[in-house]
């Protein structure tokens, strides 16, 4: 196993006469501990495969550092790196069975046949494919080919698995149990991961630690439960969460809530509590909660906001009336309104 740093990293593109310099990564700092899980988290374009292909030694960096296990290896090569990657499109060898293709790279490396065979066996065993090792990838799923992927990459002991989206090319139900999977592996094996996704359900249930990124930068790195409860900004607030955190602008701050917070006031039991009248425009039902669209005032500027109610509030709610809404204290979260928007203290917003 192995630690995986990177420090001051800058990888620039030529964007061609029109855009200029691309600013891919554009100074990161980040460690993942050994045998962490780390996900880089963020929007399409925001850095985060240059980053791990830069890891990976891929892409050479414009400047910084990457380190395994405090060894500068920048300029080496991606074999001399102990690691191993698992692309989106992990493309396995479409004539060879499922055997020779998790021992493809053992070959490569002039290992004796018995001693792949062993490997193989090993890793087949570990990701539940050993009854499949006959077949050619064609005669499989998506989830089985992604894990003979896995367990090509995994035969040959890496320090360090890099994976970028490795789950993208299945089905939303195979996704979740191919997630599953790939935690309880990872739980087993311990191997030091960095995993790309721009997907924060399955950031959120792999990650031991999120990084987001937005812009080739890191806005916030922490464990899935406080990127959602105490996100550092205004860029994280709204991309974690579906829907994202409501954000009501009032004097020079914007006053944050997850919509599962904003609840009817009967709900709210704090004598701390501001009374948040909704007009309600539109209500969805998802998985068993009311999803209820609306203008809320009362704390700030009239804004649109949605409420997430479980089925246990039982208040009747119908669109076109207005209803007194409010958020628990410590539910509530201040940001700047200015571009970065950046947490700030709480401000007092009055009890209604
Ligand atoms: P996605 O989720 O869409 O894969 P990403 O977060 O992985 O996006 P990157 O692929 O790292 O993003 O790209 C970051 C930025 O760098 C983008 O603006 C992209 O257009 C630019 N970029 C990436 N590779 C190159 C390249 N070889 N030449 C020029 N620009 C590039």
């Amino acid at each position: 196993m192995a630690v995986v740093e990177v420090r001051d990293l800058v990888k620039q593109f030529d964007g061609g006469k029109a855009h200029g310099k691309v600013h891919a990564v554009d100074g990161v700092n980040l460690t993942a501990a050994d045998g962490e899980y780390l996900v880089l988290l963020g929007p399409s374009g925001c850095g985060k495969t240059t980053l791990l292909r830069t890891i990976a030694g891929l892409e050479e960096p414009s400047s910084g550092d990457v380190l395994i296990d405090d060894h500068v290896v920048t300029g080496l090569p991606p074999r001399a790196r102990k690691i191993a990657m698992v692309f989106q499109s992990y493309a396995l060898y479409p004539h060879k069975t499922v055997q020779a293709n998790i021992v493809f790279p053992l070959r490569a490396a002039k290992m004796e046949r018995a001693e792949r065979d062993r490997k193989a066996l090993w890793a087949a065993g570990l990701l539940g494919i050993e009854h499949l090792l006959a077949r050619k990838p064609r005669q499989l799923s998506g989830g089985e080919r992604q894990r003979v992927a896995l367990a090509r990459a995994l035969v040959r002991e890496p320090q360090v698995f890099l994976l970028d989206e490795p789950l993208s090319n299945l089905d939303a139900k195979l996704r979740a149990s191919a997630r599953d999977e790939l935690k309880s592996f990872q739980d087993e094996v311990g191997t030091t991961t960095v995993y790309v996704t721009h997907d924060q359900i399955e950031a959120m249930g792999l990650g031991d630690r999120i990084a987001v990124l937005s812009k080739g930068r890191i806005r916030q790195v922490g464990p899935p439960a406080e990127i959602y409860d105490d996100p550092a900004d205004t860029f994280v607030a709204t991309f974690i969460g579906t829907p994202p955190m409501n954000l009501v602008p009032r004097d020079g701050h914007l006053v944050g809530f997850r919509p599962e917070h904003l609840l009817p006031v009967e709900n709210v039991r704090s004598a701390e509590r501001t009374l948040m009248p909704l007009a309600v425009d539109r209500i969805e039902y998802l998985s068993g909660d009311r999803h209820v669209y609306g203008t809320v005032t009362g704390i700030g500027e009239a804004t649109r906001v949605v409420a997430r109610l479980p089925s246990t509030v039982e208040t009747p709610i119908a669109a076109g009336e207005t209803h007194d809404f409010a958020v628990h204290p410590d539910r509530l979260r201040f940001f700047a309104a200015d571009e970065e928007g950046l947490r700030t203290d709480p401000i007092r917003l009055g009890v209604g």
